[in-house]
């Protein structure tokens, strides 16, 4: 199984010029939202650097790193992505302002983009103080209330921020207009922001669209590449994994997959990004065609109609109450 292995966990030293870092085994310190960062290095080991994903130490100067990706944790279980470059950042889905004010005063960035995939306040709740403070320019779906002022953008759309082509997938669901953004090439890599809709071993849940939209939507985002970086906007991997399991108890890439995860968040560090393709491996709402799902999802409810709408519908009920 191919994990997120060129992702380093470091906390920043504060102390230290912005570009020195210190690796930390600990995780995440206190509940400071900005303590430790996450950094995506295409090729750690062209920096000198050494370590798995549970085992780092030491320190290290590193070079002014082309792109910076990291998840800012707000509330209970958000992440507000950051996407920073050259002093200019993008954030996604903020629901507050705080952390995220605090991280670009910390690292002396200016905002230039707020993306919003989804209306609910824990993705919109910070964006009037943000664009208050900082000027930046909101993009958001057509589709959905939003704070306006806003770009509006909807399926097809391709939006440039910090000189990278975000597409705009819809991906209706979760709610009506959900929207997400996909960009093929972060440093050699794709990059995919999915708010509510894909997490990682589950998706969202079905408050305003159909089983169909949402099987559509997923089925959208299993066929981005492999590589494809994940974005999701929640903390919710151990819970969607004890239900992945309870679906799929011999899938053995998933029970790879939980005990790298369980050591994350031991040390509270996020599980994400996540891959598409790690989850095509494990997550049973991208798998809802497998053999072993259609089976287990006919024995929980043996009156489940069996086509692919009526599988999933069933799968995604099942884990509502799931316990
Ligand atoms: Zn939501
Ligand atoms: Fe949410």
């Amino acid at each position: 199984m191919i994990l997120t292995s060129q992702v380093l966990f470091f906390r920043l030293n504060a102390r230290n010029p912005p570009t020195q870092y210190s690796f930390v085994r600990s995780g995440l310190v206190g509940k400071t939202a900005c303590s430790a960062i996450l950094v995506r290095l295409p090729n750690p080991s062209a920096h000198g650097l050494k370590g798995s994903i549970t085992g780092l130490r030491g320190t290290a100067t590193l070079p002014k790193l082309p792109m910076q990706l990291l998840p800012i944790p707000a509330f209970t279980d958000n992440y507000i992505w950051v996407l920073h470059h050259a002093q200019r950042a993008l954030v996604v889905d903020p629901g507050e302002a705080e952390g995220v004010l605090h991280w670009l005063k910390l690292q002396g960035l200016q905002l230039d983009t707020i993306l919003i995939t989804h209306h609910h306040a824990d993705h919109t709740g910070g964006v009037a103080a943000l664009r208050e403070a900082t000027g930046a320019r909101v993009v958001g779906p057509t589709e959905e209330p939003m704070p306006a002022p806003l770009q509006r953008v909807d399926e097809g759309d391709v939006v440039t921020v910090l000189g990278l082509p975000f597409q705009v997938i819809k991906v209706p669901g979760h709610t009506a207009g959900h929207i997400a953004f996909f960009c093929p090439d972060v440093d050699g890599a794709p990059l995919l922001f999915c708010g509510d809709t894909l997490f990682s071993g589950g998706c969202g849940r079905l408050f305003e669209g159909t089983p169909t939209q949402m099987l559509n939507a997923l089925d959208r985002l299993s066929r981005l590449p492999d590589a494809t970086q994940v974005c999701c906007t929640h903390e919710y991997t151990l819970s969607n994994l004890k239900f992945a399991q309870a679906v799929e108890p011999d899938n053995a890439e998933l029970a790879a997959y939980v005990t790298h995860c369980q050591a994350l968040r031991a040390q509270n560090f996020p599980t994400l990004p996540s891959s598409i393709l790690v989850e095509k491996q494990i997550n049973p709402f991208l798998r809802s065609r497998e053999t072993a799902v259609r089976q287990a999802v006919s024995t929980h409810d043996p009156l489940a109609s069996n086509d692919d709408v009526s599988i999933f519908a069933t799968l995604r009920a099942w884990k509502n109450v799931f316990k």
